[in-house]
């Protein structure tokens, strides 16, 4: 007999995370695993989501909910209704979330109100910055979690901290899986380089869309100011978050956009492709810190703290705020420091998914 799983989906990093886990159901574990997958609708633009299905080969959605927008609350309250209305329609034995997104937390408390085992994809990590919508919904779904699946050490140890330790598993970080996969079919098939006339090891990639730098005008402005500086050294390619565009359009800052090449968001293959032949990686994002590490890039993180924490123990990130002048600083020194120990592997084996899977089968 076979489980049915409601998969809950709405953004970017977290159909590149299922990917990897729809793939290892569809070649593992088809017959023992029924897998229904609900996109919530928070990112909805094509290149944010429609091209990473095709693309990443992950299963039509059995359910679009078409809900983005809004403020915070408005945003997850849709969700919690709508997902509710799933649920009770499929009944499955386990509902998947994934990372820390309104989607993730919608996810998780409709199916614990309705009895439903969680199993949260990407359990443990913290920032301990409450400020951080990522962090509350973090630590709630956490909580109402059945089955918790941690991508590190870190993260488990961060879990018993909060006295949760019953089912909790180090599965490995899926993102360490995809990027295996992804590695070498990115240099293959991805012209990115061509197409932008970028040479190899001669630029600098930069991503910039967490809420404590864009809706700060403050912060965003040094940020861009930072990443102006630089582009007058080698170019800095900017693959620009929808968010982060129309903020800078707010702010009045697009003049700082100059010197940069901006491009639009950008396939998954292109962006592996970028961040593998990249000089530096300067970022905000979760996963970009990890896909810089598993490449042996080195990465600047413009954060105040990380959840990553093993990328910059082990010497291939770096995080320098979100002060212009230390941003630039730093540049020159990562340029000369040791490349990333990354014989550590504090990220798994790349077998996260089937681990993931072998526990809820
Ligand atoms: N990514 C992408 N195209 C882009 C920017 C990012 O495919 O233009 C990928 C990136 O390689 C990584 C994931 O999106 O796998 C990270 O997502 P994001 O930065 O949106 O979220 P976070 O990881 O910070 O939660």
């Amino acid at each position: 007999m076979s489980i049915k799983v409601v998969t809950i989906v709405g953004a970017r990093p977290q159909f590149i995370k299922a990917a990897a886990v729809s793939r290892v159901v569809r070649d593992d574990y088809a017959g023992k695993i029924d897998e229904v997958i609900v996109h919530t609708g928070q990112h909805y633009d094509a290149n944010m989501s429609r091209v990473f299905f095709e693309e990443l080969d992950i299963p039509e959605p059995g359910y679009n909910l078409e809900i983005s927008g809004g403020q915070h609350g408005a945003m997850t309250g849709r969700m919690l209704e709508a997902v509710e209305k799933v649920l009770l329609a499929e009944k499955p034995d386990w509902v998947l979330i994934y990372g820390d997104t309104n989607s993730t937390l919608a996810g998780a408390l409709a199916a614990a109100k309705l009895h439903i085992p969680v199993a949260h994809v990407e359990a443990g990590l913290r920032s301990f910055n409450m400020r951080m919508p990522e962090e509350i919904n973090r630590i709630l779904s956490d909580r109402i979690s059945t089955l918790l699946f941690c991508p590190t050490e870190t993260a488990v140890r961060n879990l018993q901290a909060e006295g949760i330790l019953k089912g909790v598993h180090n599965a490995g970080d899926v993102m360490y899986d995809v990027a295996l996969f992804y590695r070498d079919r990115a240099r293959q098939q991805s012209s990115i380089l061509g197409d932008l006339k970028l040479e190899s090891h001669g630029f600098a990639l930069a991503t910039c869309h967490r809420a404590e730098n864009t809706d700060d005008p403050q912060r965003l402005g040094q940020i861009l100011s930072a990443l102006a500086e630089i582009a007058s050294q080698c170019p800095v390619v900017f693959p620009l978050h929808p968010r982060t565009r129309k903020l800078i359009g707010d702010y009045g800052l697009s003049r700082l956009l100059g010197k940069l090449v901006v491009t639009e968001p950008l396939n998954f293959l292109d962006m592996v492709a970028l961040e593998q032949a990249a000089h530096f990686i300067l970022t905000d994002s979760g996963g970009v810190q990890k896909e810089a590490f598993f490449y042996g890039v080195p990465c600047l993180t413009m954060r105040d703290e990380t959840e990553w924490v093993e990328t910059v123990e082990l010497g291939g990130n770096r995080l320098v705020g979100a002060s212009s002048s230390a941003i630039v600083d730093a540049v020159a020194e990562i340029m000369s420091g040791q490349p990333a120990d990354a014989a550590a592997s504090p990220y798994g084996t790349g077998k996260a998914a089937f681990k993931i899977l072998s526990h809820l089968a």
